[in-house]
């Protein structure tokens, strides 16, 4: 690893006010799991490495007439172990439950995750499905956009120079929404996902409203299916209903080949989880 200045962050603001001075040659390092695997294969200095673990309300998760507030900082331990989460986003807490194992859980952070943007990152699936924003902040101010135009395509994310990535917001409208996720790896922990999958539907007199599919592992960034989830909106509840949409959804993906999976299997593994999270969001038993 070559050598680098270190600081540490005692506020958002002082991060900003730094990312500003530095410019392109300072790095964000929230729990490190990703971070330092880039550092000791990096052919040049990052310059500086800003710590930003001591920023308390970075970490905060609440709830206001805005949604449910996850700070970029927090967990995937202390997701999992939240209250509010448990109550209105409890889908969260099994994607953050896949994350590696506990010591990475531990370290590793929601908005590491978002920000480092591989396409088979877990916390993606579910927070497109509950239709999340970002927050993201920087020395000409705050601006607010939904998660999917945040990821633009692998390692790449929409924020600029001098930003960070402070808050996900899970509307108020979705808080509660039932929602299940899955994720297929080639072993049962510790596994990157071959393909990662998350649905959120309300259930109204017994048919689907508001419908949303999300795939990760599938294409460059995690996806939503937007025609699985137009073929399924005002639908009666039933495992025909569902494994159409499910069907549709693997026509959205675009899976690859590759040395841990072929595109055909990717594309079973699509339709099992889709069938399996819908079910969960519509109460089924299911397989
Ligand atoms: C052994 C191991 C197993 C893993 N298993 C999984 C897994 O199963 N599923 C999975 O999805 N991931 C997995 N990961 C990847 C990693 O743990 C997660 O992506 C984690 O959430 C990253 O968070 P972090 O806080 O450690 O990020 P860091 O390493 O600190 O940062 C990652 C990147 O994000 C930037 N960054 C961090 N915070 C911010 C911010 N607030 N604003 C702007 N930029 C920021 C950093 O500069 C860096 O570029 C694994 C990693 C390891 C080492």
């Amino acid at each position: 690893m070559k050598p680098f200045e270190f600081i540490k962050a005692a506020s958002t603001e002082e991060a900003v006010a730094a990312l500003a001075e530095h410019g392109p040659g300072i790095r964000i390092l929230a729990g490190g799991t990703d971070l330092l695997v880039d550092l000791k294969h990096a052919g040049q200095s990052p310059g500086v490495v800003m710590d930003v673990s001591g920023i308390d309300d970075l970490g905060a998760i609440s709830v206001d007439d805005d949604g449910l507030h996850i700070g970029a900082g927090a967990t995937h331990t202390a997701i999992m172990t939240d209250p509010l989460i448990a109550e209105h986003a409890p889908a969260m807490i099994d994607a953050a439950h896949t994350v590696g194992a506990v010591q990475t859980r531990n370290l590793g952070t929601i908005g590491g995750n978002l920000v480092t943007c591989v396409p088979s990152m877990d916390s993606g699936p579910v927070l497109v499905a509950l239709e999340a924003d970002v927050i993201l902040a920087g020395a000409s101010g705050i601006r607010r956009l939904a998660l999917t135009e945040f990821f633009v395509g692998p390692r790449k994310t929409i924020l600029a120079a001098g930003e960070m990535l402070v808050d996900i917001v899970i509307p108020k409208a979705n808080l509660g929404k039932p929602a299940g996720f899955i994720k297929f790896g080639l072993r049962k922990g510790q596994a990157l996902a071959l393909v990662n999958a998350a649905s959120a539907a309300w259930i109204e007199d017994g048919k689907f409203a508001a419908p949303r599919i999300a795939l990760g592992a599938v294409a460059p960034v995690v996806i939503r299916c937007e025609a699985a989830e137009a073929a399924l909106d005002g639908q009666p509840v039933s495992d025909a209903v569902i494994a159409e949409a499910a069907k549709i959804a693997a026509g959205e993906a675009k899976p690859i080949d590759d040395f841990r999976a072929s595109k055909s299997y990717r594309l079973d593994l699509i339709e099992v989880g889709v069938r399996r999270t819908l079910a969960a969001a519509a109460g089924l038993k299911g397989e």
